[in-house]
């Protein structure tokens, strides 16, 4: 394992393409990140801005919009709501401590007068009371509504690390966001921008056909098996098993670079586990090239004599090629 990292670390990071992208850290402003008010990437989903006061006559797009703005508001306050009631067309919430006399509470409903727009009804006004509730884990900072605040830094690097979004929502929110919360809200965002991870595997036929009519010459192999449900073989279905590719330019390049192919293999940790494997090689300079690519089950004997193979097929006819990998020969 430990992709790359031995081998980028001879090769430098400043004559290496890989590292040429502004890593995300670097938009954070770390001598005052206590004075912005707003993060950069955190997404209001509505014209409703946070720090904005909710009023009666406010409209919203959507029911998810007044329950986002909804919590936004008892974030920054530091309250919380218990929802009193929530249906299609009415959402109406009020302060736990309603019974003491507090007369925060909020009526929304979608109106049909306003192109089934919501709105909201009734405004009970600040909370007159102290909260108790002030814990380490606001009860209603949860993960779908962490995911809407950070669709725009996933959007803008999918890497990034669930530290960095425990460090954002808890600077946006005084609240502390436990990592396991964080990481199922980074889970959901890039479900949203990217897509759901079994629509994925089914785009994979279409995208690799389109990438040999884009790009000529270059070639994928997809292995599939059949597909079992309750004992019996569903004809209608395929299941994945391993897929090979390589694009024609990289082919052509191997002519012209180092014969040296580096392969080396890191696991997927979506929801399909599987190893992706992929074969570099070097120019006169150093530039790392990648040569070809494939998404197998394990890094078992058969994968990895399948993925050679392929490069020896596909990528290269050339003699005397040395072969550099992690792989010890008693696995
Ligand atoms: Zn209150």
């Amino acid at each position: 394992m430990g992709i790359y990292l031995t081998f980028f670390s001879h090769v430098g990071p400043s004559n290496n393409p890989f590292w040429t992208e502004t890593p995300h850290y670097s938009y954070i402003d770390w001598n005052h990140p206590d004075q912005e008010s707003w993060y950069r990437g955190l997404d209001v989903p509505n014209s409703w801005r946070v720090g904005d006061e909710l009023y009666i006559g406010l409209r919203f797009h959507t029911k998810n919009d007044v329950q986002m703005a909804v919590k936004h508001y008892s974030m920054n306050a530091h309250q919380t709501f218990v929802v009193v009631e929530s249906g299609q067309r009415v959402f109406s919430v009020k302060c736990p401590n309603s019974n003491e006399g507090c007369p925060w509470k909020l009526r929304a409903i979608m109106s049909s007068k306003l192109n089934n727009k919501w709105v909201i009804k009734k405004w009970g006004g600040t909370h007159t009371c102290i909260n108790p509730m002030l814990s380490q884990d606001h009860n209603k900072l949860d993960s779908e509504f962490i995911c809407c605040c950070i669709l725009g830094m996933v959007r803008e690097d999918a890497s990034i690390s669930i530290s960095l979004i425990q460090e954002r929502i808890s600077g946006q929110f005084n609240y502390k966001v436990s990592y396991r919360k964080a990481w199922k809200a980074k889970q959901k965002a890039i479900e949203r921008v990217y897509g759901d991870w079994s629509d994925s595997y089914d785009l994979l036929p279409r995208w690799l056909d389109r990438m040999v009519e884009c790009c000529p010459g270059s070639v994928y192999k997809l292995e599939t098996t059949e597909y079992v449900s309750n004992n019996i073989v569903d004809p209608n279905f395929r299941q994945f098993r391993r897929v090979f590719w390589t694009f024609k330019p990289a082919c052509d390049a191997f002519n012209y670079t180092k014969p040296i192919i580096q392969i080396d293999g890191t696991f997927l940790y979506g929801k399909y586990r599987g190893t992706l494997l992929i074969a570099t090689t070097q120019d006169g300079n150093a530039r790392v090239l990648p040569l070809a690519f494939a998404i197998v089950e394990g890094e078992t004997l058969s994968d990895w004599s399948w993925f050679l193979s392929n490069i020896r097929r596909y990528v290269t006819r050339k003699q005397g090629i040395c072969l550099i990998s992690d792989r010890r020969g008693n696995e």
